[in-house]
């Protein structure tokens, strides 16, 4: 429980996004730290050999105990985009290590410290940077536990454009805060107080000689002037583009040369650079089904089918009224080609698909098409055949609507109709959408044949 001691806490003041960050570096590793940076001074860090390194981050998205309240995914793949950027001086490519580790646990979604550090360790994983989601504090928007070496990030901190994550991965590869000292709204003693002109870079503060004197601890705006006058009498502004510093998320846009070099000095002691990541960069999905402006889709389940992309892992699924993407439906990722999603009726849906690969999160979606989604009338019904392996729906089919066969198995399909005559054969695909259309009304019968065993229903065309 030692590690305890390496948390503020602080009064919140701030909407959640503007909360604080709550890491305070261990003396070892300062201490690491502070041996690093005296060669900086010797001979010139080589960190801007840029050759690529992927790292994996081992990604606990954590819930209440019943699976509510988890960062969303269309949020993890922007913040991997953002992380990749921020890290882009170093040649950093930040990947997710295998499937997201989702925990329901209510007293971890709040971030209860008792509970942080009695499961954190048997959820790390060993050889990747370890990032748990969850959906509350009191106090903190992120935080970096040394002890625990693992990172916590407030879900409503790390939206769009946030620098919450960037900041604590600083943390996690050795970065303290630039007003390092000032912690919590301490006032070092004036021999402590880093100087504008650089005299004593080295040994105050955050001991980087190309971060600015920064005295503040509270979370501030730079639209606002926030002069401190030094040691010497000397007024400066605080710089408020470092990553590492206290200011809003939207002020942010930088590490320093000195950081860089001390993360990249970081990372390549923790061995965890995987020397053997295949860079894919998977192609644009395509949309299959429904096709453009269908308008004969049931509400309860509408098949989204696309095309497989070479390389991706995942696929994201976004379906949103009125292309608003950004409150969308339906914002989901699958690691199949096509979903089954259920909506409500009677509107006109957008869907679009992006394809994801382990090192590639930030590639383009597909064009969006869109179709109408409807209740069926009651009366309409929805038959399933093992399990709901196949669907076929409507029944009774009226006019000229299309019979919907859609199978989760590969199949064989066979139509007769009353006479017992054969009228229709083929092999249905998994993940497919078979539309039949009959030349005449009457009672039609489909045969299916699935493992072995041969099921059928009746359906009626009028
Ligand atoms: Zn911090």
């Amino acid at each position: 429980m030692k590690q305890l001691f390496y948390l503020i806490f602080i009064i919140p003041l701030f909407s959640t996004a503007q909360k604080p960050c709550a890491t305070i570096m261990s003396k070892e590793q300062m201490d690491k730290l502070y041996t690093f940076q005296q060669t900086l001074d010797k001979s010139p860090y080589l960190f801007l050999n840029k050759t690529t390194k992927y790292v994996p981050i081992k990604v606990h998205i954590v819930g209440n105990d019943k699976g509510v309240g988890y960062y969303k995914p269309d949020l993890l793949i922007a913040s991997f985009c953002k992380i990749n950027k921020d890290f882009s001086p170093i040649g950093v490519q930040f990947y997710i290590k295998d499937e997201i580790n989702y925990i329901n646990n209510t007293q971890l979604s709040q971030t209860k410290d008792d509970e942080i550090y009695s499961v954190t360790d048997n959820y790390k994983d060993p050889s990747s940077v370890n990032v748990f989601f969850a959906g509350s504090s009191d106090t903190y928007c992120g935080v970096y536990y040394p002890g625990l070496d693992a990172v916590y990030i407030i879900n409503g901190c790390q939206g769009i454009n946030a620098t919450t994550l960037t900041h604590e991965l600083g943390h996690f590869f050795s970065l303290p805060h630039t007003f390092y000292e000032w912690e919590n709204n301490t006032t070092p003693p004036l021999s402590s107080q880093e100087k504008i002109d650089g005299s004593n870079c080295r040994n105050v503060g955050d001991r980087f000689c190309d971060t600015k004197p920064d005295y503040i601890s509270s979370r501030w705006d730079c639209n606002t002037i926030h002069n401190r006058i030094d040691p010497n009498g000397v007024s400066f502004s605080v710089d408020s583009s470092i990553y590492m510093n206290y200011a809003l998320d939207a002020c942010h846009s930088r590490f320093s040369n000195e950081q860089l070099a001390a993360m990249d000095n970081n990372l390549t002691s923790r061995g965890i650079i995987n020397q053997n990541m295949l860079m894919t960069n998977p192609a644009v999905p395509s949309l299959i089904y429904p096709i453009e402006n269908d308008s004969n889709q049931n509400a309860a389940s509408v098949r989204l089918i696309w095309n497989k992309s070479e390389g991706a892992s995942l696929y994201q699924l976004q379906v949103a009224r009125l292309k608003l993407w950004e409150t969308a439906y339906l914002n989901i990722l699958v690691k199949d080609t096509f979903y089954d999603a259920k909506l409500f009726g009677n509107w006109q849906f957008n869907w679009r698909v992006k394809a994801i690969s382990l090192s590639n999160m930030c590639g383009d979606y597909s064009d969006s098409k869109s179709f109408f989604a409807k209740i069926f009338p009651i009366g309409l019904t929805e038959l399933s055949l093992d399990q709901n392996s196949i669907k076929i729906y409507p029944n009774p089919s009226y006019g000229n609507e299309s019979i919907h066969i859609l199978s989760n198995t590969t199949c064989q399909m066979t139509v007769v109709d009353i006479t017992g005559k054969e009228v229709y054969k083929t092999e249905i695909v998994k993940g497919s959408v078979f539309d039949f259309l009959p030349s005449q009304t009457g009672l039609y019968l489909f045969q299916f044949m699935l493992d072995g065993k041969n099921m059928c229903k009746k359906i009626m065309i009028q």
